[in-house]
């Protein structure tokens, strides 16, 4: 990879990481103010139900903003665009679709299988 094209994949990761805390903020916002709503109007059950939505769209992107985060280090450090079983160059292409990629798309399946999918 070249310089330009790992600068431009920071750019992307920042960028992502960016909207990412904004996100997260807001989820977090919206469970409290769903717990907090409890006590006013409506069903405590319904209102815990949103809270608990809330919660999960916060944590799912809180493992988003850790997977950039680790991408981020990984430029830092040249690993980046790298897969980490066999360290083979991970086609631009691929990186493209999933700047956070740790292999490259043959060790794709076995690596992220385990892992739930992100929004
Ligand atoms: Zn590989």
């Amino acid at each position: 990879m070249t310089p330009d094209e790992l600068a431009r994949f920071r750019h992307i990761l920042e960028t992502r990481r960016t909207e990412l805390n904004r996100a997260i903020g807001v989820a977090q916002r919206d469970a409290q103010d769903a717990v907090e709503g409890v006590d006013e109007a409506g069903d405590p059950a319904v209102q815990g139900e949103l809270a608990d939505t809330a919660l999960d769209i916060g944590t799912r992107r809180s493992d988003e903003y850790n997977e950039i985060d680790e991408a981020l280090r990984r430029i830092e450090t040249g690993e980046y665009g790298h897969c980490e079983v066999d360290g083979e160059e991970i086609d631009l292409g691929r990186l493209e679709v999933l700047p956070t990629a740790r292999t490259c798309a043959a060790h794709a399946r076995s690596a992220e299988r385990s892992r739930p999918p992100t929004l």
